[in-house]
């Protein structure tokens, strides 16, 4: 059995020197140190000196009493541990004593055996504390000191959290943060690219599913800033450790890189390897699953003439305005691209030649009207074709690009197709 009596400091308080003397032997035999008092002022006195964990005090005494003494400690130490011992069985200071949360109240004379095991039930109680207290010092000290934002959490409550984590939302502890977050699952964004959840069992069903890369979670600062975590569940117990990583930056970075890998700078469309990429899909599912898909190369009537007129500024934009004029025309399952140049093309999902035609034909007169400050007006030739069975993808694009060919020979803005 472990002797807490041993680890803790004890201050004894006893204004008859006979008592005083008994008990003093007693305690001195199993505490880690005594001190001792003749009177209240005394007492207090050595407790401002030595704050030692345990008091044990007569109530009755010259200069100050008990009870003042023990008030104006409990000011200085709400949780200070006091034993009150007195000849006194009237019930006022029993009251007082009480209403002071006193730890104990034995009544003379003392029983030492009692006193004793009194002395070691709070020593064990405040040893306990000592080291819980310390223990989490030095969690505490763990988690600030991590890159990655650390929280142990049943979901409802937080047991733990690094300093990290209240930061992110401009708050010092967890009581500010509940306030602003009553449930603790909104900080995370509700969109479908980042784990969340109304309830604990939500989140951890996405979580368990999403595969390692996509373990991702958004959170909104206060400011309305959105940042991006990498995020880890482990259990301890019936608690969650979440340990978050700052991507943010990562993520911005990959979605920046991510867009110019497929859309064209000038014009914001699909740029010719993004297109590339979803032809080779919608080519190959089209010839196994026999579907219609038709392709249109779009190009520029004499866009060089465009260029040397109005200067290279003015092309630039007719080449945005006909790229946003095309996108608003067409379905959401057709794909426009910028091929180069002034050419676009366009893949059109279950259209054979002749509803391909149909709609080129639309958008060429749309382009054709098309019109805006400043900008003049321009026509494009479009050459479109249709999958066959022994298409390969390049037999494909040749007979579109031969039908353009045709269009461009045959005047320009107009269509031209090629079976
Ligand atoms: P055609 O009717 O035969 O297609 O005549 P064209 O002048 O349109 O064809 P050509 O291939 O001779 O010229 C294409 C022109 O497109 C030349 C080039 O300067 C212009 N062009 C290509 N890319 C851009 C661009 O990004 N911005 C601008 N402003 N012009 C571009
Ligand atoms: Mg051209
Ligand atoms: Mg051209």
């Amino acid at each position: 059995m472990i002797d807490y009596s041993k680890q803790i400091t004890v201050l004894y308080v006893e204004d008859d020197k006979d008592v005083r003397l008994g008990y003093e032997r007693a305690l001195k035999r199993y505490v880690k140190k005594l001190f001792v008092a003749k009177d209240g002022l005394e007492g207090l006195e050595v407790y401002k000196l030595h704050k030692p964990d345990i008091i044990i005090s007569d109530i009755n005494m010259p200069n100050k009493n008990g009870i003042d003494m023990a008030k104006e400690i409990k000011e200085i130490k709400k949780d200070q541990a006091i034993i009150f011992t007195t000849a006194h069985t009237e019930s006022k200071y029993t009251l007082e004593a009480l209403k002071m949360q006193a730890d104990g109240y034995m009544v003379k004379p003392i029983n030492k055996k009692n006193l004793r095991e009194k002395v070691e039930e709070i020593a064990r109680h405040i040893t306990l504390e000592k080291e819980s207290i310390k223990n989490q010092k030095i969690l505490q000290k763990i988690l600030d000191n991590q890159t990655s934002i650390t929280v142990l959490t049943d979901f409802e409550n937080i047991e733990f959290a690094s300093k990290s984590f209240f930061s992110l939302f401009e708050v010092e502890n967890k009581n500010e943060f509940f306030k602003i977050y009553p449930n603790m699952l909104d900080i995370f964004v509700k969109h479908d690219n980042y784990i969340n959840g109304s309830d604990k069992y939500e989140f951890l069903k996405k979580y368990s599913l999403a595969g390692d890369e996509n373990k991702i979670v958004s959170i909104a600062a206060l400011d309305g800033d959105v940042k991006a975590f990498f995020i880890e569940i482990d259990m301890v117990d019936d608690l969650y450790i979440l340990t978050l990583t700052d991507i943010t930056d990562i993520q911005k970075e990959k979605l920046r890189a991510e867009h110019t890998a497929s859309y064209d700078r000038l014009t914001s469309v699909y740029n010719r390897a993004k297109f590339e990429e979803i032809f080779e899909i919608k080519f190959h599912s089209a010839k196994r699953y026999k579907r219609e898909l038709s392709v249109a190369i779009l190009d520029i009537d004499h866009f060089k003439n465009v260029n040397d007129t109005y200067g290279h500024l003015i092309g630039d934009k007719i080449l945005k305005l006909l790229a946003t004029t095309c996108l608003k025309s067409i379905r959401k399952t057709d794909i426009f691209a910028r091929w180069g140049g002034e050419e676009f093309v366009l893949l059109m999902d279950e259209t054979d030649l002749n509803s391909a035609k149909f709609v080129c034909e639309n958008l060429r007169i749309t382009i054709e009207k098309m019109t805006e400050k400043n900008l003049p007006q321009i026509t494009v030739s479009i050459g479109i074709t249709s999958i066959n069975d022994k298409d390969t993808k390049s037999t494909l694009f040749e007979r579109a690009d031969k039908a353009l060919y045709f269009a461009k020979q045959s005047g320009r803005n107009r269509v031209e197709m090629n079976e």
